[in-house]
């Protein structure tokens, strides 16, 4: 079982954790591993192409915090580690603590984030391994996309915390045209060069899940500019 330890932490706090879905083994959702992935409920901004909406209100599922360490219980030697994802995990005041206990089971743990609380994220990353960190305009044009208010420097924010700690991280970006130019992904692609980051993703927007508001388009990844794919050493393009 998990226990707390010096880290001040208590068991408690991660039974709070606002589970809302447990996927018990995962080869995608965090590159070369093998992981189970926990989503949690919960987001405040709104992206128009947002697949996991079923997390975001009062009647998404839920799950208990012991369901995931049975799970680990159960799996060891076959799980690399848990990935947090939503929603926005770290929406969650009790994240840090699923994490360490995580941690102390002697699984590794993976984030996927918006970056919409950079704090949360400064206290849990000494325990990560690998962070997935959307990146979803220019920041300047951030709120075109996630229907909030001063949502750039948030995300910019975080992208400085994970790079200062020095985090294995990958920055993803979906792309739907009437959200995201070409031009902008060339302005997105050089950002992320300027800062550093080494590997950079573009996920073509898929209609599945979504509130179906945006056309239904397809990308592909001659449609990407020379200029954004050759920004960064790792791009990938995610498509259909
Ligand atoms: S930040 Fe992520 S979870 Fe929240 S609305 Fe946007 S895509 Fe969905």
């Amino acid at each position: 079982m998990y226990e707390n330890q010096e880290g001040g932490f208590s068991a408690t706090e991660a039974e709070d954790l606002p589970i809302g879905a447990i996927v018990p083994f995962s080869t995608v959702d965090w590159p070369g591993k093998l992981a189970a992935v926990c989503f949690l409920r919960g987001c405040p901004w709104r992206c128009p192409y947002c697949q996991n909406r079923i997390f975001w209100g009062p009647d998404a599922p839920r799950d208990q915090f012991s369901s995931l360490v049975a799970l680990l219980e159960a799996r060891r030697g076959l799980l690399d580690g848990v990935v947090f994802s939503g929603g926005e995990p770290t929406l969650a005041p009790s994240l840090p603590a699923a994490v360490r206990a995580v941690r102390e089971m002697g699984f590794e743990v993976g984030l996927h984030t918006a970056g919409i609380f950079p704090e949360r994220v400064a206290q849990i990353v000494p325990d990560l391994s690998w962070v997935g960190l959307d990146i979803k305009a220019p920041w300047d044009s951030y709120d075109n996309v996630t229907k909030a208010q001063g949502t750039g420097a948030l995300a910019r924010r975080t992208l400085e915390i994970l790079l200062e700690a020095g985090v294995d991280l990958e920055c993803r970006t979906t792309w739907h045209p009437s959200l995201v130019s070409q031009e902008d992904l060339v302005t997105i692609g050089t950002t992320l060069a300027s800062y550093g980051v080494k590997h950079w993703a573009i996920q073509a927007y898929r209609s599945a899940g979504t509130d179906g508001s945006l056309p239904d388009i397809h990308v592909f990844r001659s449609d990407v500019p020379e200029a954004a794919q050759n920004a960064v050493p790792h791009f990938e393009f995610r498509g259909l």
